[in-house]
Parts: C-alpha cells; sequence; structure tokens
C-alpha cells in the first residue's frame, strides 16, 4: 500500500491504472476506522482491481461548534488497518491541499438535505456533495462504497451521481454494529459508561418499530410516538433529534407505512450524536 497525500498524485496514479485497463474502487472515510469501515473495504476489495481508501476529515461538512477539531484521529492505526484489508493506497491529503483558500464552487442536493441531518445540520452534504465530488474526479472510481449508517448521505450521493451522471457505480454496505446493536461510530468513544449502557436502547427502539408495523400498524405517527416513548422510558441520558418516517428513496416524510419505509432516527448525548436506521417492511 502507498500512503498519496497529494491530490493530483492520487489522480496521475489512477489515471495510470486505468490506462492499463484496471478497475478502481473508492472507499471515502473519515477515518478512525471502526469494524463499519473495515466492512466498506472488505465489501470494495473484489468489485475493483484496485482499492483507493480516502481519509478525510473534510472541513466543509462540519458546521461552526461543531467537532471537527476533537474528530477522533489515529493515522498510523488506520494506515495499518487499510493495509491488512487490501487496499492499494491510502489518500490523506491535508486540507489545505483539498480546498484551495478561495474555494468557492458547491454541490448541493437541496431536496434529499432539507430533512433529516440536514435539518439540523445546515451545509453539511453541501460539504459531502463537493468532498465526495472532488474523491471522484480525483480517483474515478469505477465504484464506491457507501454505509447505510449514513442513508440519507447515501441517498443524496446516488441522487448526485444520476443528476451528474458521475461514471461510478454506487454500493451500499449494511451497517456494522456492536453485540448490543449499537451501530458502530467513530464518535462512540465519547459515551460515557452510563450512556453507552442507554445507547442500544436506539437499535431496540427501531426494532419495536419493526413488530409494531408487522403486528398491523401503519401510521407513520403513532410509530413515531410509540419510539419517543420508548426513548423516553429507556434512553433518558439522550435528546431526541429527530424521529422519521420517510420514503427511503426520496426521503419525503410518509403518513403511512406501506410496502418498504425507512425508519431514521438521531440522539443527541452529551459528547456525541448517535443516528441509526432501520427498513420498515410490510
Ligand atoms: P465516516 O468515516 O464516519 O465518514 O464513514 C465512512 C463510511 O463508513 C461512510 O460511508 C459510512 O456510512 C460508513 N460507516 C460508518 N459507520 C458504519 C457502520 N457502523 N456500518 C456500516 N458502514 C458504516
Amino acid at each position: 500500500m502507498i500512503t498519496i497525500q497529494d491530490p493530483k498524485e492520487l489522480q496521475a496514479v489512477c489515471r495510470a491504472w486505468r490506462a492499463q485497463g484496471l478497475s478502481v474502487a473508492l472507499v471515502p472515510t473519515m477515518g478512525y476506522f471502526h469494524a463499519g469501515h473495515l466492512a466498506l473495504m472488505d465489501r470494495a476489495r473484489p468489485l475493483a482491481d484496485r482499492l483507493v481508501v480516502s481519509l478525510f476529515v473534510n472541513p466543509t461538512q462540519f458546521g461552526p461548534g461543531e467537532d471537527l477539531d476533537s474528530y477522533p484521529r489515529d493515522p498510523e492505526r488506520d494506515a495499518a488497518l487499510a493495509e491488512s484489508r487490501g487496499a492499494d493506497v491510502l489518500f490523506s491529503p491535508p486540507p489545505g491541499a483539498m480546498y484551495a483558500p478561495d474555494h468557492g464552487t458547491w454541490i448541493e442536493v437541496p431536496d434529499l438535505a432539507k430533512g433529516l441531518c440536514g435539518a439540523s445540520r445546515p451545509g453539511h452534504f453541501r460539504g459531502v456533495c463537493t468532498v465526495v465530488a472532488k474523491l471522484f474526479h480525483l480517483a474515478g472510481p469505477d465504484v464506491a462504497v457507501f454505509g447505510e449508517k449514513d442513508w440519507q448521505q447515501l441517498a443524496i450521493i446516488r441522487r448526485m451521481v444520476r443528476d451528474l451522471d458521475f461514471p461510478v457505480r454506487i454500493e451500499a454496505q449494511p451497517i456494522v454494529r456492536e453485540a448490543d446493536g449499537l451501530a458502530l461510530s467513530s464518535r462512540n468513544v465519547r459515551l460515557d459508561e452510563a450512556e453507552r449502557a442507554q445507547a442500544p436502547q436506539i437499535r431496540q427502539g427501531l426494532l419495536m418499530l419493526q413488530e409494531l408495523a408487522s403486528g398491523g400498524e401503519r401510521s407513520a405517527a403513532r410509530l413515531q410516538a410509540a419510539l419517543h416513548e420508548h426513548f423516553d422510558a429507556h434512553l433518558p441520558l439522550g435528546e431526541v433529534d429527530y424521529i422519521a418516517i420517510v420514503d427511503p428513496v426520496t426521503l419525503a416524510p410518509l403518513s403511512e407505512v406501506r410496502k418498504k419505509a425507512l425508519a431514521a432516527v438521531a440522539v443527541q448525548m452529551k459528547n456525541a450524536r448517535l443516528i441509526d436506521n432501520f427498513l420498515l417492511e410490510v
């Protein structure tokens, strides 16, 4: 594995591969790898001849007052892990190499970004789309793998790729969880003991919604109310940011669960915002 910090060098390396007829897979990350990231790499590895893992804590997707400076980092461990999963390149540019001081071009998918996490993190998905578009232009991947943990992000990237004709296939990786159901996240290290003990209730609550839906409950409002009650009772250390029942593709709020509906939640703990989702099926 080689580590590349210069965007132009990544572009040259990937261009040379393509000229040799080699295909490229890309896994974009912000690092501090856990088993979720590794699952993305394992998924991507057999999909192409070459695997590029990017590690970039993208400043433009953090709002003022968010945790850009304190985002957990461990570049050496990350490099060893990426290499162990068969990455050919670890791309870890310094922020100044990705954004000119007068950078002013942005990609937005406002329709899909206005709700859910976008409502409480204005500008977040604009930063995500812009950096992912830049990574696509640098690596020119045939396929890129994203996690379903960030379902809204995945839906937005798919829409951006469709709308702007990026020649890349997007693959989705199911959520990797702790044994007790908590979705893995780099920010989980910030949970204190009591919060960590309650955090699996997010998953428990989502599973309860599936049971209610399977039992015939179709009303999104009643499902949302049931989840609020569950969190009031079992997750008192968390403050609910949103509980939403939406169309899995358009992310439009649903009033009734028909066939497939995405239940998505965000809960603010003291030092970490936790998100999770579940595809309800009836
Ligand atoms: P991040 O480093 O948190 O920006 O995440 C990089 C990629 O890993 C994104 O596509 C995430 O959706 C994905 N990811 C993060 N956590 C998980 C998880 N627990 N299971 C599956 N994918 C994940």
